[in-house]
């Protein structure tokens, strides 16, 4: 960043002297290689302002990314932050994060029918509904629940599509 806008600097000053020799040189008529020296030097200095606007862009996008990437590794339960490197996995489109201090598991999933879907499980841990009675997801998760964990047809657990209701 600081080299751009160094060099950038450089060119408007080589930019600004080129303009400044141009005009006597002009009413001598002696202009020679300094029209094409100043049309150059103008050029770069065009160059160099696209390439720190490209670089400021990138910095802007890169804080964003760094700032929503935090966010994701906040535990939802606890709000301590998971580990990165070990606790924080990205699939194709979607992430899970586990954080081991408490266990909760949170993150997103893709339905088959194209809907993605945030999920989190406060212990990390499905519980068995059949011994819990009706309601059991909402007094056992409450308003921490995102999607409604479910068995699949397999009979592993998994969650509830919210769009189409389908266990995936
Ligand atoms: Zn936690
Ligand atoms: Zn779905």
């Amino acid at each position: 960043m600081n080299g751009v806008k160094s060099n950038l600097e450089d060119a408007r000053k080589r930019h600004e002297r080129l303009s400044s020799e141009f005009r006597p040189a002009v009413r001598k008529s002696k202009t020679g290689s300094l029209f094409s020296e100043k049309h150059a030097a103008q050029q770069e200095v065009q160059r160099l302002e696209r390439l720190e606007v490209a670089v400021v862009e990138f910095a802007e996008d890169l804080r964003s990314a760094c700032s929503m990437t935090r966010d994701l590794l906040c535990c939802p339960t606890c709000k301590q932050v998971a580990n990165p490197v070990h606790e924080f996995q990205v699939g194709d489109g979607t992430f899970q994060c586990k954080y081991s201090g408490c266990g909760t598991t949170w993150g997103t999933r893709l339905c088959r029918c194209g809907k993605p879907y945030a999920s989190m499980l406060p212990s990390g841990k499905f519980a068995e509904p059949v011994a819990l009675g009706a309601g059991w997801e909402d007094r056992l998760y409450g308003c921490d629940l995102l999607a409604i964990p479910a068995r699949a047809a397999n009979g592993e657990w998994s969650f509830v599509c919210p769009e189409c209701g389908e266990i995936s």
